[in-house]
């Protein structure tokens, strides 16, 4: 299956060759490049050696095109769109704390996978409201 990844704000696509590319920023750090899987349940992440990730620390993660800050509403999780190989398309949501491992497949306000060990974290923030 092939996933294509996009900037919810500005529609650029942010898979490049085979990792999906985005900004991070936390308060401690100038900001920079983090490279993600884009198979969802693979939590490795690369980032230069001089730009520190600490573990359990709260990063924004923005689109590397438009600037904006990915955040939702949703306390600690940032949003992308993915769509599959079907055209279909999903909303990504995906922790904002450096090594916990919980993102959220979202369909038509519903959750449709979720993956990685901390998904309970969060999976009770759904609802089926609009804003999903
Ligand atoms: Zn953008």
């Amino acid at each position: 299956m092939i996933n294509e990844y996009y900037c919810p704000h500005c529609k650029a696509s942010l898979k490049v060759d085979n990792h999906v590319i985005l900004t991070a920023k936390g308060d401690k750090n100038k900001g920079g490049l983090v490279l993600f899987e884009p198979k969802l349940g693979d939590f490795n992440i690369i980032s230069h050696k001089d730009f520190n990730l600490e573990n359990n620390t709260h990063v924004d993660f923005l689109c590397p095109v438009c600037h904006k800050n990915l955040s939702t509403k949703k306390e600690n999780l940032a949003e992308i769109l993915l769509t599959d190989s079907d055209k279909d398309e999903y909303r990504i949501l995906f922790s904002e704390i450096i090594g916990e491992q919980a993102t959220y497949k979202i369909k038509a306000g519903k959750v449709y996978n979720a993956f990685g060990n901390d998904q309970n974290v969060y999976v009770n923030h759904f609802g089926t409201g609009p804003e999903y």
